[in-house]
C-alpha cells in the first residue's frame, strides 16, 4: 500500500509513465513488473528481513493508493455544508476517518437542532464549521504525519523522524492516543466557549 499526499503519488505514476490516467484514477491498481522490482529494493532498505520475505512472496501484489488533501479554510458556503470524507480526506493512519465523520454529523445535528427558524440556519451551519474545522484539520495533519513516519516518506521532511535517535515523547507521538482531541472532541453541547473548549480537549 502505498500513501502520499494530496495526489504525490499519483502524479509520479503518471509521470513515471507506468500508468495512464484512466488506471491511475483507479484506487486500486495492479502493478507493473518493474514498479514491483522498485517496491522490493526501497523495502529492503526500509523493513526488517522477514516483512521484506513475505513482500517479495506476495504472488499478485498492488498499489492501493490513499489520498488525503490540506485541510479545507471553509466546509460551509451558504447553505452548502461537506460532512465527513469530503470535508477532510485523510489517511487511515490515524484510525480515525469514521469517528471523524460521525462526529461531523452529530455536532451538525446539534447545532440545526437549536435553530429556532431558518433564518438562523446560517449561524448554525458557521457554528458546526467553527467547533468542527479546527480538530478535523489538526487531526488530517497528524495523521498525514504519521502516515509518512510509519512509511518511511519523512526522510526528505525538514525533522525526519529518527526510531535510533528518537526520544521517549518523539515515539509516544505514534501512539494512536496522541492523535489530537483523542479523549474527546468540542460539541455544540459543551457550556464553555469554543476556545477554551479547544484548550480543555487538546492532548
Ligand atoms: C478500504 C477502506 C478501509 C477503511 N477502513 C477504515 C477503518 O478501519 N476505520 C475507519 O475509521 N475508517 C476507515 N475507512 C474510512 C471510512 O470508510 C470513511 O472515513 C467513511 O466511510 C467516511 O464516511 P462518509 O459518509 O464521509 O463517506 P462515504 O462512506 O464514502 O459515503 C459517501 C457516499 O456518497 C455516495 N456518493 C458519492 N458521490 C455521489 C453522488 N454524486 N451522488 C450521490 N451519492 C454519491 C457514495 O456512493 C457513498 O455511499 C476506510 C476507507 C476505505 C476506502
Amino acid at each position: 500500500m502505498e500513501y502520499a499526499s494530496g495526489g504525490e503519488l499519483f502524479e509520479r505514476i503518471c509521470k513515471a509513465g507506468r500508468f495512464s490516467e484512466d488506471e491511475g484514477n483507479s484506487v486500486t491498481m495492479k502493478v507493473s513488473t518493474e514498479m514491483i522490482e522498485q517496491m522490493h529494493k526501497e523495502a529492503e532498505e526500509t523493513w526488517v528481513p522477514e516483512l521484506v520475505r513475505v513482500m517479495k512472496e506476495t504472488s499478485e501484489p498492488f498499489v492501493n493508493v490513499i489520498y488525503d488533501c490540506d485541510p479545507l479554510e471553509q466546509v460551509v458556503w451558504d447553505n452548502v455544508v461537506l460532512v465527513g470524507d469530503a470535508a477532510h480526506p485523510t489517511t487511515p493512519h490515524g484510525l480515525r476517518s469514521t469517528n471523524m465523520s460521525i462526529l461531523d454529523a452529530a455536532v451538525l445535528g446539534q447545532c440545526i437542532n437549536k435553530c429556532t427558524s431558518l433564518e438562523n440556519l446560517g449561524l448554525a451551519l458557521k457554528e458546526y464549521e467553527t467547533i468542527r474545522l479546527p480538530v478535523t484539520s489538526r487531526q488530517v495533519l497528524h495523521s498525514r504525519r504519521l502516515g509518512r513516519i510509519k512509511q518511511g516518506l519523512d526522510r526528505d521532511d525538514p525533522e525526519p523522524f529518527n526510531p535510533l535517535e528518537a526520544s521517549m515523547v518523539d515515539c509516544q507521538v505514534l501512539q494512536q492516543k496522541s492523535m489530537p482531541f483523542f479523549m474527546g472532541a468540542p460539541t455544540s453541547d459543551d457550556q464553555c466557549g469554543f476556545c477554551e473548549r479547544v484548550e480543555l480537549y487538546e492532548v
